[in-house]
């Protein structure tokens, strides 16, 4: 089963995509991680990326296609992948549809999250993940079990992001609106969008979205 999650920056598709990972057996790939890996090793996508990261702006479509490109040809994602964060531009989805064909592969559905701005500020706000995990927590909506200690894999270290700060996000949710949005239609026109109602708590959403996965559903909507 290959997955797209389509949503505003904190809408919750990394957290709802980790949860299907381990429910189906497929890989989450985040493209916004897999540029935060490449800033941390210094590489030379990594120093490209990070500037532009840091004021909230989209990565060009060269590295991003070049990057997703590579990764679902990797042996982990033959029994399908949740795309994270990619496609965001008509670009990288017209890039996408390339490569799903060469490689005989679809998409079988489209899950757009849709939560209100001021809602997305606060958990922006609020974010913080795992250093050892990349587990994602909330300070009001998900605390780990025990303060301060990993309920996965029991790390005492946690980071924010460094584009997690209010006068980021503003750009961020612009590029949401001006390059992002604009590629609903082209998923729709196919019958393969959802949407989901996130701005319920994570069980809720959850549930919703397993619905939406049942075979036979019919509720789709743009
Ligand atoms: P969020 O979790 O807030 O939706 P991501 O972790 O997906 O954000 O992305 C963080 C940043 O990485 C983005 O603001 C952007 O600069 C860059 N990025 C991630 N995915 C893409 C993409 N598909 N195209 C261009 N830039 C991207
Ligand atoms: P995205 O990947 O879309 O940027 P995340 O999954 O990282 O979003 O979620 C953003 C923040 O909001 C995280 O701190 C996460 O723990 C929290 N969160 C996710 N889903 C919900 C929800 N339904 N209700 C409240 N907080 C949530
Ligand atoms: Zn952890």
């Amino acid at each position: 089963m290959n997955l797209i999650f389509l949503g505003p920056p904190g809408a919750g598709k990394g957290t709802q995509a980790k949860r299907l990972e381990g429910l189906h057996g497929i890989v989450q790939l985040s493209t916004g991680d897999m540029l935060r890996a490449e800033v941390q090793g210094g590489t030379e996508i990594g120093r490209k990326a990070k500037a532009v990261m840091d004021s909230g702006g989209l990565v060009s479509d060269e590295i991003l296609i070049a990057m997703l490109a590579a990764r679902v040809r990797r042996p982990d994602c033959a029994r399908g992948f949740i795309l994270d964060g990619f496609p965001r531009t008509t670009v990288q989805a017209a890039a996408l549809d390339a490569m799903l064909a060469e490689l005989g592969l679809r998409i079988d559905a489209v899950l757009s999250l849709q939560v209100d701005e001021a809602e997305l500020t606060e958990r922006i706000a609020g974010r913080f993940t795992c250093a050892k995990c990349g587990t994602g927590y909330h300070e009001r909506f998900k605390q780990p079990k025990v303060a301060g200690t990993c309920d996965v894999c029991g790390s005492h270290d946690f980071i924010h992001r460094a584009d997690d700060k209010r006068e980021t996000v503003a750009a961020r949710l612009e590029a949401y609106r001006r390059q992002t949005a604009p590629i609903l239609p082209h998923y729709a026109a196919q019958g393969l969008v959802h949407a989901i109602d996130g701005m319920a708590d994570i069980d809720t959403v959850s549930a919703a979205i397993d619905a939406a996965l049942q075979p036979g559903t019919h509720e789709k909507l743009n």
